[in-house]
């Protein structure tokens, strides 16, 4: 693949910054100019040769780009968007990273209109519980899926690039509707998350909850690991896939009263059944190859 001349980088946090040193690492970009909500973000991205050149806007950042990359908080989708519309044209990829799919899509499709061609939807499964420009790390994306969700309207050329694109940087590529996307992650990712939120707002608010802490474990550890993630995006994650949330927190509750009522029965032999169904297919598991 021949390198891109251009990155223009909106938003240089931790997808973003990891992004642009993978590419420059791999060779795959001339120069990346970026911008960020704060401009002492955009400041340290540049001192820390994440991007090369500062803009004071996304559409500065856009300018001139033949790849454009969004990696803000998808609830700034839309009208980052909208800001850098008039400029777009169909020789311009532009991707984003968000990690829900349907609210994107409907945000590009309102934002780029005629030129939503241009944009491939992806979604990139990996990241770290903290976040910021400092946190950037080029091997990232390595060995991690990526999901794509194109558009009816996105171009075939851009799809095949950013494939292309994900695979030289490691990742391994999966294309599937925006719909599927919400439901298999409010499943595998953003049910866990506000399990794990809860799980630690339920032991903070009782007492002598600081002693109960320093007494936990790795399984605690392990358990809760998620729950260190940033509450402003995982705030946004929860209310764009709204639908999707409550109908796997239902189909949870269901599961955990089942063990309820098994506990309280005594149902020794009931729960143990339940117990080892769970454990297998847990033992049997493996990121990212299909069960069976
Ligand atoms: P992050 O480290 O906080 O970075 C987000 C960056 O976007 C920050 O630099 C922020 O600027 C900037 N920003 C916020 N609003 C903006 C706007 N309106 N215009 C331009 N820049 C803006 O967060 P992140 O973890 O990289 O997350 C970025 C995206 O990746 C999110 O959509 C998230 O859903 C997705 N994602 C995250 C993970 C993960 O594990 N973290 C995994 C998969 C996907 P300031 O520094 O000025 O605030």
């Amino acid at each position: 693949m021949q390198p891109f001349e251009q990155l223009g980088l909106i938003g240089c946090g931790l997808m973003g910054g990891s992004f642009a040193l993978a590419l420059k690492q791999a060779g795959l970009v001339k120069r990346v100019v970026g911008y960020s909500k704060s401009p002492s973000t955009t400041e340290r991205a540049r001192q820390m040769g994440v991007i090369d050149v500062e803009a004071p806007s996304a559409l500065l950042a856009a300018a001139g780009a033949d790849l454009v990359l969004l990696a803000v908080p998808v609830a700034a989708t839309e009208a980052t968007l909208k800001s850098i519309k008039h400029l777009v044209t169909p020789g311009m990829m532009i991707m984003d990273v968000g990690s829900t799919k349907v609210d994107v899509v409907h945000a590009a499709r309102s934002a780029l209109r005629d030129q939503l061609g241009s944009f491939v939807p992806a979604h990139p499964i990996a990241g770290k519980e903290v976040s910021g420009v400092e946190h950037s790390d080029p091997q990232l994306y390595k060995g991690a899926q990526v999901i794509l969700t194109p558009t009816e309207r996105t171009l075939t050329e851009h799809l095949q690039k950013a494939q292309s694109l994900w695979e030289l940087l490691g990742c391994r590529v999966r294309a599937m509707s925006p719909e599927a996307h919400d439901s298999a992650f409010a499943t595998v990712s953003h049910l866990p998350h506000l399990l794990a939120f809860a799980m630690m707002q339920s032991v903070i608010t009782q007492p002598d909850s600081d002693e109960v802490l320093s007494l936990a474990g790795p399984g605690f550890r392990d358990f809760t690991r998620i729950a260190a993630g940033d509450p402003k995006m995982w705030r946004d994650v929860l209310l764009a896939n709204s639908e999707q949330v409550l109908a796997q927190s239902r189909q949870f509750q269901q599961a955990l009263q089942q063990l309820e009522c098994l506990i309280q029965a005594g149902d020794g032999q009931g729960l143990e059944d339940h117990l080892t169904l769970a454990s297998a297919a847990r033992a049997h598991w493996r990121m990212g190859v299909p069960r069976r």
